[in-house]
């Protein structure tokens, strides 16, 4: 997902004025310390209230109620779940607007790729956003960080050409600094520090690989950044990622889990347990086909009424949690570790490195399977699959105008058309993938030798 700094002001500033806002933190710490019996009725009220938005005005959830028989007044309880049909990605992909209670112009809509190279488009509504965020806001006061936190965010290459060349960019209204993954680079740092240490943040944000390559820098630097929180997600973090950073930014590593669909949530605790929000989704776990110790996160979203999702299968596995109640004294359910995210670095043509390249198929749209490899340092392939409305011109005029934005221009990119995009031996397709059998060098031992203005449009 990609936005540009004026859209994210204006979804932020919208998000933060919603008079909801206060009253929905105080109502997640109430929840935090209840009995499972008051949670599990919460959950059942925002059920039946979903269900019944759904099977009225979900074409999806329409026809399945007609069809199988089932009243929709029938499903009242957690353990009724169980008669609505498991939704998989792909069906989300194929029929995606089915699923929308409301008309597109009301709400959000959001594409990804995911990891799984099936590019899906969500939507959600204002109010299922301003619930996101309060969650979010209400985990990190765990960790003594306020609301409105002042947050560094790092999320891959937000912008590589276009910002008059400066590595950062505010978003006003946000509370935010973006720092372009782009800009990482040893020539950089001097200029990405005196930013930093001038809007003065509670909190650095985004993806582990980006965050852990500005602390790599500082590293080598000696240089420290301060801050009370290191928020992250989206990826697995490597245990030397997060001790390289809580190092440089001597702070803890706040890591939540979620999906772009937003059907379930959860985040760490001081105590290391990974909460549940019970009132953000419903979780179910699906044993996972040939192995005892792992399962798969099925999620009912409770709170984006404008697209309903029951029983979505998110892909994501995770081993069980460990028995008993958190040491930190929440009563919320813990989820186990989540094998999430993980994607190799791709190497753009003067060398540096390009975190979570996914995002480059994230906003393609007319594909049915996308996948983005890189054949060498520079050069990549773009493999699709075509779906509704796929024109191959479009497409590469797309994905290249996205790799110019994000990887910055002098990168190659070719187009080719598959009938269903080739295996890997495990089966589990992949969004990026590297076709190398030599890993590339680290970019920090390389002499920053790409000239300036290569690098200025
Ligand atoms: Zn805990």
């Amino acid at each position: 997902m990609t936005l540009s700094s004026a859209s994210l002001s204006i979804k932020y500033g919208l998000r933060r004025a919603h008079p909801q806002r206060i009253w929905l933190r105080h109502r997640l710490e109430r929840l935090e310390r209840a009995e499972p019996e008051r949670i599990k009725n919460f959950q059942e009220r925002r059920l039946r209230h979903l269900v019944r938005v759904a099977a009225a005005r979900s074409p999806f959830y329409r026809a399945y109620f007609r069809e199988s028989g089932i009243a929709p007044a029938s499903i009242r309880t957690l353990a009724d779940l169980s008669r609505l049909p498991l939704i998989s990605r792909h069906e989300l992909a194929e029929r995606g607007d089915d699923f929308r209670t409301l008309p597109r112009r009301l709400m959000w809509s959001v594409r990804s790729s995911g990891t799984s190279g099936v590019p899906i488009e969500c939507y959600r509504t204002i109010t299922s956003s301003v619930f996101e965020l309060a969650v979010l806001e209400h985990q990190w006061g765990w960790f003594g960080l306020p609301p409105n936190s002042r947050r560094v965010v790092l999320r891959g290459n937000t912008f590589a050409t276009g910002q008059n060349g400066r590595p950062t960019t505010r978003v006003r209204g946000a509370r935010q600094l973006l720092v372009s993954s782009y800009y990482l680079t040893p020539d950089r740092l001097d200029a990405i520090v005196d930013d930093i240490r001038h809007f003065s943040p509670d909190a650095i944000e985004g993806w582990p690989s980006s965050i852990a390559l500005l602390a790599a820098l500082l590293r080598d630097r000696r240089l420290r950044i301060p801050v009370r929180a290191v928020i992250t997600s989206s990826e697995v973090m490597t245990p030397g990622q997060r001790a390289l950073i809580e190092e440089v930014f001597g702070a803890p590593v706040v890591d939540h889990y979620g999906q772009t669909e937003r059907v379930a949530m959860a985040g760490i605790c001081e105590a290391g347990g990974y909460h549940i929000f019970p009132a953000y989704g419903i979780v179910e776990l699906l044993p996972v086909a040939g192995s005892s110790e792992r399962w798969e996160i099925v999620g009912t979203s409770l709170q984006n009424c404008g697209f309903p999702l029951f029983r979505y299968r998110t892909g994501d596995e995770v081993v069980p949690a460990a028995p008993g109640p958190c040491p930190c004294g929440r009563t919320t359910p813990l989820l186990g570790v989540v094998d999430g995210r993980v994607e190799d670095t791709f190497t753009a043509a003067d060398g540096r490195p390009l975190p979570l390249p996914s995002t480059i198929v994230d906003d393609l749209t007319g594909l049915r399977e996308a996948q983005i490899a890189q054949m060498r340092p520079g050069v990549f392939e773009l493999r699709v699959v075509p779906g509704n409305g796929f024109s191959e011109a479009r497409t590469t005029a797309h994905a290249r105008r996205n790799l110019a934005r994000q990887f910055g221009p002098g990168q190659e990119l070719r187009l080719r058309v598959f009938e269903r995009l080739p295996r890997p031996p495990s089966g589990k397709l992949k969004t990026a993938v590297v076709e190398q059998t030599k890993p590339a060098e680290p970019w920090r031992l390389r002499p920053p030798t790409i000239p300036v203005e290569r690098r200025q449009p």
